[in-house]
């Protein structure tokens, strides 16, 4: 982009699930960050995930103030990563940024970003070089996701990266050709290839509110995208198959010689239990692995939307923003 070509169009996509605590000041600092990109218009595409506080209502009256707030409303929460994908759905821009509601991700960051879409990069992601703010156990099962996930997934999906990004507008519609239900976002970006590179930045703490990811919730995110991007578990049946057929075989080999080569008959039912019980357990783990795979294509065959909206605002009643 060169600077005598007209402003560029950015978006900036925020989800918001009960941020009433912190929803103005992200949206100050948001402007404060982005007026001073010259030849660029913005527009703040806020998302309200079916929020039960009063974020709706900080966003409506946004709204009245600013014309470049756009706010998304969905019909209930339907999750971070669904309102991610409507979010990008409904934004216009020449690119995208998501960026999260609480000010975690720096919006200063996001000029770093412009400078490297600006140089040619189609995707520009934050990776975390510090974490500040959240707890030491986040912090680590944090890593050993990314790190077991790189190990099976199909796709690189970068480290320590989370949805705070830049995408260039053809990455954004790659993005939303892809009709699957279980969007794990940054694995999404990460298949679509181009040219992706990486703005360290120090990820603060959160300004106010709570998190909106405890453990379960985190746990969910990590089995969906580690299913969405690896068929290793599914593998992992006949693994443990042969593993335990070559052990059963040698038991058998190991008892016959015995019992042709010496006196010794080996008796009791302990050990056969102790087999029994394992190998069953084993078969369950497994069935459950196969079941969520199973279920995942249950959800992708009933086709249902992936999200119903029940209020737009600010955005313009024709162009894109009418699908
Ligand atoms: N969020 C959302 N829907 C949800 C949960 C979270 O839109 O069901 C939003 C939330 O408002 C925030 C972002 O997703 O803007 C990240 O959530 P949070 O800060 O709670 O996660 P953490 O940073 O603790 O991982
Ligand atoms: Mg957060």
């Amino acid at each position: 982009m060169t600077e005598t070509q007209t402003h560029a169009r950015l978006s900036v996509v925020v989800p918001c699930f009960n941020e009433e605590a912190v929803i103005r000041e992200t949206h100050r600092h948001l402007v404060a960050a982005l007026e001073k990109v010259p030849h660029l218009d913005f527009e703040l595409v806020y998302v309200d995930d079916g929020s039960r506080d009063a974020t709706l209502k900080h966003l409506r009256g946004l709204q009245r103030m600013d014309e470049r707030v756009r706010v998304l409303a969905l019909s209930r929460n339907f999750g971070h990563q669904i309102a991610v994908t409507a979010g990008l759905q409904s934004a216009a821009g020449d690119a995208v940024v998501i960026i999260d509601a609480d000010l975690q991700d720096p919006p200063d960051v996001i000029l770093e970003m412009i400078d490297r879409w600006r140089d040619g990069a189609d995707v520009a992601y934050g990776i975390r070089t510090q974490r500040e703010g959240e707890t030491a156990f986040k912090r680590w099962t944090a890593s050993a996701f990314y790190r077991l996930i790189n190990r099976i997934a199909d796709v690189a999906i970068p480290l320590d990266t989370g949805d705070f990004r830049l995408m260039d507008r053809k990455v954004v519609d790659a993005f939303l050709a892809m009709p699957e239900r279980d969007r794990f976002v940054r694995g999404m970006v990460a298949w679509t290839g181009f040219r992706q590179e990486p703005v360290p930045y120090r990820r603060a703490a959160r300004i106010a509110g709570e998190t909106k990811y405890p453990f379960r919730k985190m746990l969910r995110f990590a089995i969906d995208g580690i299913l969405s991007f690896s068929l290793v578990p599914l593998r992992l049946a006949t693994y443990v198959g042969f593993f335990a057929s070559i052990l059963a075989l040698s038991g058998i080999v190991y008892a016959l010689a015995l019992r042709i080569l010496t006196d010794i008959w080996i008796t009791g039912w302990t050990l056969l239990f102790i087999a029994i019980v394992f190998f069953g357990g084993v078969q369950l783990v497994l069935i459950g692995i196969m079941g969520e795979y199973l279920g995942r294509i249950y959800g992708e065959v009933k086709r249902r939307p992936l999200y119903l909206v029940k209020e737009r605002l600010g955005f313009a009643p024709t162009g894109r923003d009418s699908r």
